[in-house]
């Protein structure tokens, strides 16, 4: 009978921990909700020491979430193990996330700890998490190069305490299938309470073997994967969940397993994360990239309308990517643009619908066809945005290879309407400057981004802009058929956020070292750790 393996989500910690993924507090909300629909088993919501804006975000998720487990990361120390509780404990299911390294490399120059300190610690603080929360995972780090022997000891001293989920990660992403199935078989074979245990798999990509080695980590027993969409994490990041979940599906005549994924939601979860952060998915990525279902070849092409079997070996339905023959224009009505949006799996209320159909109507003026891609852009620049404190009311720009260029801006907010005027070396640096000299709030800019939505002439162009101030970095996204429009949009977009009060910035908003770390020189680093 088939065998159920757990969906561990870390895309909310080991992944937002990478460069570029950092998420708001309303972002890390709305994500976490995606992924509860998606149906993974916990999220790993955040390191609740690491900051008080992590501290937030996984209490937040915590009390938002329903039918998933929440779980913090905690080092084993006390103080580390009751902000994980007081973060999650709000949860229907809350689980604390216990680790410590266990390898010898880690043991003697991170930790500065022998084997039986580190042993000690470990049973001290499982004990301690245990008799706050009854549901502790407990991590090895560097469980891949950890003495096998000692392993074992650390790992029956952990479930006598009331661990319930051993994470054996291989944190550096260093080694192969075969070996992790043999660590795994080793550790089931040699530790006598592992039977009240599920063995979790946490693997690293720096090699591009997360995947393969989580995948012979479950055929040798594991039955929870710590993992994140598109692998996002440390460094070469994470085993990718989709690709795990639909390795299992796609070869069950070789994996009896199953999980708790609701695959068809897989395309819009990539989505979500990819328009949330600003980073693209590679089109080579397998599942969720751009062209992971198509095929140019005229050969592919042939066998395809023979067969699609012939060379595709899951439906691109199965994942969610829907592509429908409604195509929307001009003369469509809300009713067509509404069956539309939920067809691509949108779900808005009333009010919003009207607002983003007025949106359609203006793009059809400018665009004769408006495709799905461009939808999904329409619908996901106008999503969660922040109080419209200023509106664009009308620009003028002057640009050319002998000039320098000038962008006079009218701004609204209130009743009341500004305008003013910047030179610079191009027409969007331009801009931002007549912006800021308008609102009279100095900001740097961090990232720009422009794309075309599609590959059509007349494409919408998306402006993705991160500014920064004394409070953080704010993210604003643009969407026009002109791309100097679309960059004002961003722009202003990522303004609004900076000057309310109530939103949350992506990075930077709390010094990273507000929380004193002093007394844990024997933990190591005190950045937000890895496990
Ligand atoms: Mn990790």
């Amino acid at each position: 009978m088939a065998e159920k393996v757990y969906i561990f989500d870390t895309t909310l910690r080991d992944g937002e921990q990478a460069p570029g993924y950092s998420m708001n507090l309303e972002e890390k909300i709305r994500m976490a909700h995606q992924l509860e629909t998606l149906g993974v088993d916990i999220i790993e919501a955040g390191f609740a020491i690491s900051s008080p804006g992590d501290f937030e975000s996984v209490e937040a998720i915590a009390s938002a979430v329903k039918d998933v487990t929440v779980a913090s990361l905690a080092r084993a120390l006390k103080k580390d193990i009751d902000a994980a509780w007081n973060a999650v404990k709000r949860a229907n299911s809350p689980r604390i996330h216990v680790f410590l390294a266990t390898s010898d490399l880690h043991l003697e120059y991170k930790l500065r700890m022998d084997r039986q300190t580190a042993l000690e610690r470990i049973i001290d603080n499982v004990r301690y998490a245990r008799n706050l929360c009854d549901n502790i995972e407990f991590s090895l780090e560097d469980a891949t190069r950890t003495d096998r022997e000692y392993m074992c000891r650390v790992v029956e001293a952990a479930i006598k305490e009331g661990a319930t989920t051993i994470n054996l990660p291989d944190t550096v992403g260093y080694s192969t299938p075969i070996e992790v199935a043999e660590m795994v078989r080793y550790v089931r074979n040699n530790v006598p309470n592992i039977d009240k245990a599920i063995i979790s798999m946490h693997n690293h990509n720096d090699l591009g073997l997360a995947v393969a080695n989580t995948i012979a980590g479950i055929e040798a027993g594991a039955r929870q994967v710590e993992c994140t969409l598109c692998g996002i994490g440390e460094r070469a990041g994470n085993a990718a969940m989709e690709e795990v979940v639909m390795a299992m599906k796609t070869r069950s005549d070789k994996y009896d397993f199953y999980t708790g994924i609701n695959t068809t939601e897989i395309a819009r979860s990539a989505r979500l994360l990819s328009s949330t952060t600003g980073v693209k998915i590679n089109p080579s990525k397998a599942i969720v990239g751009d062209n992971a279902f198509a095929h140019e070849s005229g050969i592919h092409q042939h066998g395809m309308l023979a067969n699609s079997k012939t060379y595709e070996i899951m439906t691109p339905e199965s994942v969610g990517v829907v592509k429908t023959n409604l195509v929307l224009g001009k003369h469509s009505g809300q009713h067509a643009f509404e069956k539309k949006l939920e067809e691509l799996g949108y779900s808005l209320a009333k009010d919003e619908a009207s607002k983003l159909f007025a949106e359609f109507k203006k793009l059809c003026d400018r665009k004769k066809k408006v495709s799905d891609r461009d939808l999904v852009a329409l619908v996901e620049s106008t999503e969660a945005e922040a109080k419209q404190l200023w509106t664009l009311e009308g620009f003028v720009i002057n640009s050319g290879n002998h000039m320098t260029s000038s962008a006079v801006i009218t701004l609204k907010k209130g009743d009341k309407i500004y305008q003013d005027v910047s030179t610079g070396t191009g027409p969007v640096y331009a801009s931002l400057r007549t912006i800021e000299k308008i609102i009279r709030h100095p900001f740097s800019l961090e990232d720009y981004q422009l794309n075309a939505v599609t590959e059509d002439r007349d494409a919408l162009g998306e402006a993705l802009v991160k500014i920064s101030d004394q409070r953080g970095v704010f993210r604003g996204r643009g969407v026009s058929t002109d791309v100097i429009e679309a960059s004002i949009l961003a722009c202003l977009a990522a303004v609004n956020r900076m000057l309310d009060e109530s939103s949350t910035s992506i990075a930077g908003g709390v010094p990273a070292q507000a929380m004193s770390f002093e007394n844990d020189m024997l933990i190591g680093h005190t950045d937000k750790s890895e496990e």
